[in-house]
């Protein structure tokens, strides 16, 4: 059996979404959460799995390809997931679950409250980065303020982290279905042997980048972890706390920076198009590239790129080759997911 990893939000669904500030969004660490693994053991059917991002759901499917687990991505591709509300129906597909894993550290609280509110007896709620990052190793910066009361949470951008990610999900697994608990250590051996490849390559492909120039300024605010590991420096996020456009002012201080700086070039993304960074580009000397992908997987569901290791390899490439470095050991790796036939993803 393979893993089917099926949309639940349609594109209608999608649609009529309410973007909203999460101004009822509770605190991280209001109810003492239970540890993963801690709901009732499944047996002789197959697990029901839900997901938020599509990269945290490619990494679920990479883990349990081949167990016959059904992966539901609740998050559209392309969609907002910082002010991402889950339609109603979103309810049933909560409620038929053994497991809802969900990024943590403030990304998903809407998603939260309704999973808690949902979930049936025996099944849970597992915060991923929250277990694996202690509150002291939180990054607040640009878009993530401290006052604003949410952590930068992309710990997906950074392969180590995404390695305890998937460790998490397996040990989460092999308590929850431990009739699968073979293919779950089988698959986290293979995925953990990709993710060591891209970090290896991103490494190699960092030290071709003058050291000077390893600077990022980004539209969206995604690279906090992962600068922290390759010893990049992050100058600066154009996109506010609010996730709306910066005021004139905010774009003439982000100008004088870049110039300051030096910034060669500055990244916007496909998910949140802006014209502020055409701006930005046009006043300075620095190239404006406008691809990088953030949640959004590359190619089309069956596809290799359409997966965390392909859309990283695509957004690590990006940057790299903007920046001046040499890109040829990341477009090596094979961004195949482990289990073939398990790359069915959400659109
Ligand atoms: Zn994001």
């Amino acid at each position: 059996m393979t893993s089917r990893i099926k949309p639940t939000v349609s594109i209608a669904f999608a649609g009529a979404l309410l973007i909203s500030a999460c101004g009822g969004s509770s605190p991280a660490a209001e109810v003492a959460a239970q540890p993963c693994g801690s709901g009732e053991v499944v047996s002789g059917r197959p697990l029901q799995i839900v997901s938020t991002v599509a990269p945290i759901t490619s990494i679920i499917a990479n883990v349990v390809g081949g167990s016959g687990a059904v992966v539901n991505g609740l998050v559209p591709e392309g969609t907002n997931s910082h002010t991402f509300e889950p339609p109603p129906s979103a309810a049933k597909v909560l409620e038929e679950s053994d497991v809802v894993f969900i990024n943590g550290l403030v990304l998903e609280e809407p998603t939260k409250d309704l999973a808690e509110a949902n979930i049936a007896s025996g099944a849970e709620v597992c915060e991923i980065a929250t277990g694996i990052l202690p509150e002291g190793e939180w990054i607040y910066d640009f878009s993530f303020p401290k006052d604003g009361g949410k952590p930068n949470p992309h710990l997906w951008t950074n392969p180590p982290m995404v390695k305890e990610y998937a460790q998490v999900v397996r040990d989460t697994l092999v308590k929850r279905n431990p009739e699968n608990a073979e293919t779950f250590n089988t698959n986290f051996a293979a995925f953990a042997a990709k993710v060591d490849e891209i970090d290896a390559a991103m490494q190699l492909a960092t030290e071709t980048i003058p050291a000077a120039d390893r600077k990022l300024l980004t539209y969206h605010d995604a690279y906090a972890y992962f600068a922290r590991h390759y010893n990049w420096t992050v100058v600066g996020a154009i996109q506010p706390s609010s996730f709306e456009e910066p005021t004139p002012k905010e774009i003439a201080e982000l100008i004088t920076q870049v110039k300051v700086e030096k910034v060669k070039a500055v990244f916007g993304s496909e998910v949140f198009p802006s014209p502020v960074l055409e701006q930005i580009g046009k006043e300075t000397n620095a190239k404006y590239i406008d691809v990088l992908r953030d949640d959004d997987l590359p190619g089309e569901p069956g596809d290799p790129e359409h997966s965390w290791m392909g859309l990283m390899r695509f957004n690590f490439v990006t940057m790299v080759e903007a920046l001046g470095g040499d890109a040829s050991a990341l477009k090596a790796l094979d961004v195949n997911d482990v289990v073939k036939d398990s790359a069915v993803y959400p659109q």
